[in-house]
């Protein structure tokens, strides 16, 4: 049976010419560039240094360094030795570390210099047997010791149902667990994207594709999804250590293709120097990880001329649905589009009765989201019942987003059903109250919670987030919703604020604004 290891696959794809550039750092103090050869050395270098720890096979290999090309070079090293990777988000602390650590059993973990002290302790307790250090001036142990191993490796060989890598869930909700990707999960992702996105028929024609790559990488969104896409492509990458919009606008005429999460989207748009001439040489915009406000949508298409396509997916599942690439006139707002090639999407309500389109029901009516397909994750680490508590007897896995499909099929997410209000028996979707009020004057963002409320069970709270000079009022704002929506959907109250709590990858931390206003209608 031939090898099904991913970065066989990925290293197949790398382009005839070895010496070509792969990856073009930013950021850098000076630019830094490395082939693909580079790329294939580096990697071999560290998955023999792997290999010399002796570990048992499948050992995890927890990661939380900041975002280099050594920490890429990393990542392939550990599916290059046949072992699982485990990145961990840079803002966590002690506690978060200590949790995934003892839950994970590393046998290796990767920490930055900075932080050796305390995470190499917590490690150590928990009985990991190797920690390396590696910081973003590639200095640290782990080079230092990889570079006394040799630059040619063989890919170990995995099954397609083996285990690629471990990822946290963000964790906006409880306790995060840790979604198992197998090899074959991402490699078939990644096929579908490099198709379906245009990287095949760019290659095809000739045309170089540059991917600015600006998203953190131990997320699925900067990890798999960018990462992968170019180097199935043979592409280039301009990699900014962290997100500037001034720096990429600056860079932008070099590059094809550009991903980011939404609020990527909002920085660009900012700067005075992001116009249809910067983007002359682009062909994709891609948005995700989390709702895309219509307003931004439109803004960027009468600036650039380009229509940003929003796809749709999860830790758990890579990605699962995306709009169209072609035309984009076909590329709908609001809506995340349509389910990738290979990937079965269903809705159904609470009940468990079908409610997508020819299945039965109206298309158009809201229940949670539930999908199959080869992308879909083993299950949650060493959480056997949660595992199957999230999958359905027919094995469909609920992703605990609610949404609707309509009539040709596009998907609109609504939000998560964990962020569902009842309130007074009725439900309340949270993403429907935040289009009415972002479509307020003098509103630019809002996010709406449910809070306990004595008489009701809950309350419908908002928080609202200004157009920059503009000061809405919350009892005008209160006013104006009434005269357009249910009165019990109106939130009971307004909070004007400065900005959202958002995590890194620009989620809404409703959790917190739940946390900050739960005592608000105390009996
Ligand atoms: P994560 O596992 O951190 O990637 O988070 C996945 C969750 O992000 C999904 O379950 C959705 O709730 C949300 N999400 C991802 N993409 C989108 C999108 N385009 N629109 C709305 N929500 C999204």
């Amino acid at each position: 049976m031939s090898n099904q290891n991913l970065f066989t696959a990925l290293r197949a794809a790398f382009p005839a010419d070895l010496d070509s550039v792969a990856i073009e750092t930013a950021d850098t103090p000076a630019p830094l560039f490395y082939t693909w050869r580079d790329i294939d050395r580096g990697t071999a270098m560290l998955a023999n240094l792997i290999d010399s720890l002796g570990l048992p096979p499948a050992s995890r290999i927890a990661v939380q360094t900041e975002k280099s090309v050594e920490a890429l070079m990393l990542y392939l090293a550990v599916l290059r030795a046949g072992h699982v990777f485990l990145p961990l988000n840079t803002a966590y602390q002690a506690a978060e570390i200590g949790y995934f650590i003892s839950n994970a059993e590393p046998a290796v973990v990767v920490c930055s210099g900075q932080n050796f002290g305390w995470v190499s302790k917590t490690a150590f307790l928990a009985g990991t047997a190797h920690v390396f250090t590696l910081n973003d001036d590639r200095s640290g142990t782990l080079l230092d010791r990889a570079a006394f191993h040799i630059d040619r490796h063989t890919p170990a060989t995995r099954s397609a149902d083996d285990l690629a890598a471990i990822l946290y869930t963000s964790g906006t909700t409880g306790r995060s667990k840790g979604a198992m990707l197998t090899h074959a999960n991402l490699l078939s992702n990644a096929q579908v994207l490099v198709d379906h996105w245009g990287w095949t028929e760019a290659a095809a024609a000739g045309k170089q594709d540059v991917l600015i790559h600006a998203l953190p990488i131990f997320h699925v969104h900067g990890l798999f999804v960018a990462s992968h896409c170019a180097l199935l492509a043979g592409a280039r990458m301009l990699w900014f250590s962290r997100f500037d919009a001034r720096a990429a606008v600056q860079r932008l005429p070099e590059a094809t293709v550009f991903m980011g999460v939404p609020t990527l989207y909002v920085r660009l748009l900012a700067e005075a120097g992001f116009t249809r001439e910067a983007c002359r040489n682009m062909r994709l915009f891609v948005s995700g990880s989390a709702p895309l406000l219509i307003e931004t949508f439109n803004d960027f298409r009468s600036r650039t001329g380009h229509t940003i396509l929003e796809r749709y997916g999860m830790s758990e599942t890579v990605m699962l649905t995306s709009n169209p690439y072609r035309p984009q006139s076909a590329r709908r707002g609001g809506t995340v589009g349509l389910p990738l090639p290979g990937v079965q999407l269903r809705v159904r309500d609470d009940k468990g009765r079908p409610l997508a389109h020819g299945e039965g029901q109206q298309p158009g009516d809201i229940g949670g989201i539930e999908v199959k397909g080869p992308n879909v994750f083993k299950g949650y680490w060493r959480m056997p019942e949660k595992t199957a508590d999230e999958f359905t007897t027919d094995l469909w896995f609920k992703t605990g987003d609610v949404g609707r499909v309509d009539a040709d099929g596009f998907v609109t997410i609504v939000g998560r059903s964990k962020d569902l209000i009842i309130t007074g028996g009725y439900n309340v979707y949270p993403a429907e109250i935040e289009g009415f009020i972002n479509e307020l004057p003098g509103v630019a963002e809002s996010a709406v919670v449910g809070v306990p409320h004595p008489d009701f069970g809950e309350a419908v709270v908002a928080a609202v987030v200004p157009k920059p000079g503009a000061a809405p009022d919350a009892a005008a704002i209160t006013a104006l919703l009434k005269a357009q929506i249910a009165a019990f959907k109106v939130p009971k109250r307004v909070f004007v604020v400065n900005e959202l709590p958002r995590n890194t990858m620009g989620k809404v931390q409703k959790n917190l604004l739940r946390e900050l206003h739960k005592g608000l209608f105390a009996a």
